[in-house]
This record gives C-alpha cells, sequence and structure tokens, in this order.
C-alpha cells in the first residue's frame, strides 16, 4: 500500500536537527528545486546552500542549509549537511554580519579573496535570513 507520509531527517557531524514524518518536501539540489512526495523513487544528489521547505500535516516548515547531500529511499529522505539551522536556532545578526562581510569581499574582487568561498558564504547567510524571516 502506499504511504502518505514520508520520513525526513536532517543531520549535521555534530547532532541530529530534525526527525518527523512529513508530507512533502522541497531542497535546493544543485541543478534547481527537487521536490519529493512519499514513495518517492531513491536518488542520491548534492545541495546548495539553501533554504529547505517541507510540509508537516498542514503546515508548511523550513531550515536553513550550508549545503550537502539528499539521500531517498525506502520512503525516508535524509539530508545530510555540515551545518543546518531551525528558525529558532538562527542568530540574525550573526548572519547579517556574514552577509555584510561575503559582499564586501565580492566587491573588492582582490586577488587575495576566494570568490567561490565568499559567494558560498553568502549563499548560507542570506538562506540563514530568509529561513529567520528576516532578510
Ligand atoms: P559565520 O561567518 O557567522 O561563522 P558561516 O556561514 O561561516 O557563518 P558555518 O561554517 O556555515 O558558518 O557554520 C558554523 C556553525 O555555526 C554551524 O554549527 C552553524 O549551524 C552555526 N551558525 C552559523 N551561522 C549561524 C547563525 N547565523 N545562527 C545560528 N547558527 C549559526
Amino acid at each position: 500500500m502506499s504511504e502518505k507520509t514520508l520520513t525526513f531527517e536532517v543531520v549535521t557531524p555534530v547532532r541530529k536537527v530534525l526527525s518527523k514524518e512529513i508530507t512533502s518536501l522541497i531542497v535546493p539540489a544543485i541543478e534547481g528545486y527537487l521536490g519529493v512526495l512519499p514513495n518517492h523513487a531513491p536518488l542520491i544528489c548534492g545541495l546548495e546552500p539553501g533554504v529547505v521547505k517541507y510540509k508537516e500535516g498542514n503546515a508548511y516548515k523550513k531550515l536553513a542549509i550550508s549545503g550537502g547531500f539528499l539521500e531517498v529511499s525506502h520512503n525516508k529522505a535524509t539530508i545530510i549537511a555540515n551545518a543546518a539551522e531551525l528558525p529558532e536556532d538562527i542568530d540574525v545578526a550573526r548572519a547579517k554580519a556574514a552577509k555584510e562581510r561575503a559582499e564586501k569581499r565580492l566587491k573588492q574582487r582582490t586577488p587575495d579573496i576566494d570568490l567561490a568561498r565568499a559567494e558560498a558564504a553568502l549563499k548560507r547567510a542570506m538562506a540563514r535570513l530568509k529561513v529567520a524571516n528576516d532578510s
């Protein structure tokens, strides 16, 4: 029989951020946003730093991830990320400071600046601000 929910877990090297039964999930995959419903075919894909949205019962919820991987198998979706934060975990002042720092580096574009690193830092900060609803 086909299931109406799937298990959703988010783990980082230091903690389990989330473990829930949900009805749908949208992740920022490297090739674009990807939706996952119950009974989805097995997959593994890379994730960009960004916002993950999921539906729990009738409520839409979100969390920020620093990039990572999504694995879907046996009606379970697992995100493995270096960092992941729920809305209540987010320090808005810290994310704003990180965003400003990254923007400044991207404007300077001097040879010592690692652009890819600054771009990734900017994406992480913007995702955190979106999830905290304070962008
Ligand atoms: P910063 O420059 O402020 O350290 P960052 O993007 O470099 O930001 P990460 O390396 O992605 O930070 O994360 C390091 C740790 O700090 C992770 O555990 C992450 O969850 C946490 N973290 C980073 N920024 C925030 C924030 N604004 N609010 C809450 N936790 C944060």
